[in-house]
């Protein structure tokens, strides 16, 4: 089996492993709130909503595949997938909310204990069920996680086993009230609520994360700097920043190349880099580079320079009387360590003195460095 059959085997487990796991889910929520209303149990109904919540976790997949993956358009130019990260943050409100709920009426009840629930034994029997099923998901998810050495399918099934430790509190708590603890079956729908909430944190607070643009991890960091530095034509890398885009990441980075490179040639180099982070990472889906021909990142030096322009406009005034010797068409400018340095192209019947006229002319202007003369030969 090639790698390529092995990913499409892999990605079948996968998706077999979350149906199998989202219809148990499906039949465990809706018994466990039936019964937990019919049963009186308030442990029980709470359990029944951490069902529905990692219920709702499937769901998010579901909505990421349908509205996410809208190709960018106009208003949309970087796509569609923080519908998902938005949908993510309300979820994970809404679970903490009714975590929240469950907390605050299980402590009115434990405050004035003539109004807690009274669980009958049927309770007993559907958290048994509940456990026996979870923890039959989770065998069933490690077993594939094994054979496919899938982290992912691996925390699956570590998912599917806490759901059954949840039931197991119920079932002690139940188990408790019906020998006479009364407050117990109260207590574990506590300890289930904070479950819930947390799966509520963590869908919430990676996707607040991802809205306020926090960028990916230093390790991460280092490593796009290290391999954008490896790359021919890259002298230095700064100003490197990311953010999270759904599962993606968007990348916009300065680079310092030689500076006296051309245009066309700073382009290449930044196409290419480009490409290679593409390739590299298959997370990042936007790169916007920057070439720098100096290291800008604490003060840029030539920023207050003229514009072309002006310096032409210049450049014919004081070399008025040279003029005819110069091609002022071909003139190259480069800004750099605060100075415009020119190359000019002069015609072969030049007087001898024409380059020691032309530095000494520009010089008064106050703002140019080297000026280099080009002969035809
Ligand atoms: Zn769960
Ligand atoms: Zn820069």
């Amino acid at each position: 089996m090639n790698s390529r059959q092995r990913a499409v085997e892999r990605q079948r487990a996968m998706r077999n492993t979350s149906i199998v796991g989202a219809l148990v889910n499906l039949v465990l929520t809706a018994g466990k709130v039936f019964f937990g209303v019919v049963g009186q149990s308030h442990a029980l109904i709470a359990d029944g909503i951490h069902s529905l919540a990692d219920l709702s976790t499937d769901l998010m997949v579901w909505v990421a595949a349908k509205y996410s993956t809208q190709p960018a358009d106009e208003q949309h130019p970087y796509g569609h997938a923080r519908i998902e990260t938005m949908f993510t943050v309300g979820l994970g409100v809404v679970l903490i909310l009714t975590a929240g709920g469950i907390v605050w009426d299980a402590t009115e009840r434990l405050i004035n204990p003539d109004t807690l629930m009274h669980p009958s034994a049927i309770v007993l029997l559907v958290a048994f069920i509940s456990i026996v099923a979870n923890e039959g998901l989770y065998q069933y998810t490690m077993v594939a996680a094994r054979k496919h050495r899938s982290g992912l399918l691996k925390a699956n099934a570590w998912h599917h086993r806490s759901d059954a430790i949840s039931s197991v509190v119920v079932l002690l708590g139940v188990a408790g009230s019906l020998m006479g603890v009364a407050y117990l079956d109260a207590f574990a729908s506590v300890v289930v609520a904070f479950m819930i909430a947390k799966i509520g944190w963590d869908q919430a607070w990676m996707s607040v994360r991802e809205l306020i643009d926090t960028g990916l991890e230093p390790k991460q960091l280092k490593a796009i700097k290290e391999l954008i530095n490896n790359i021919e034509g890259v002298n230095g890398v700064h100003m490197l920043r990311t953010r999270r885009m759904g599962g993606s990441s968007i990348v916009d980075v300065h680079i310092q190349v030689d500076e006296f490179l051309s245009v066309s040639e700073g382009h290449r180099i930044s196409e290419h880099v480009r490409h290679i982070l593409l390739e590299s990472n298959k997370n990042i889906v936007d790169v916007a580079i920057h070439i720098d021909p100096e290291d800008d990142e604490n003060e840029d030096p030539s920023n207050r320079l003229p514009m072309r322009a002006q310096v032409m406009q210049d450049l014919r005034r004081v070399w008025a009387e040279e003029l005819k010797y110069v091609d002022m068409e071909k003139v190259v400018l480069h800004y750099l360590d605060g100075q415009v340095h020119v190359e000019v192209f002069c015609s072969r019947d030049q007087p001898h003195d024409l380059g020691g006229r032309l530095i000494e002319k520009a010089e008064a202007l106050g703002y140019t460095g080297d000026i280099n003369l080009y002969s035809p030969v």
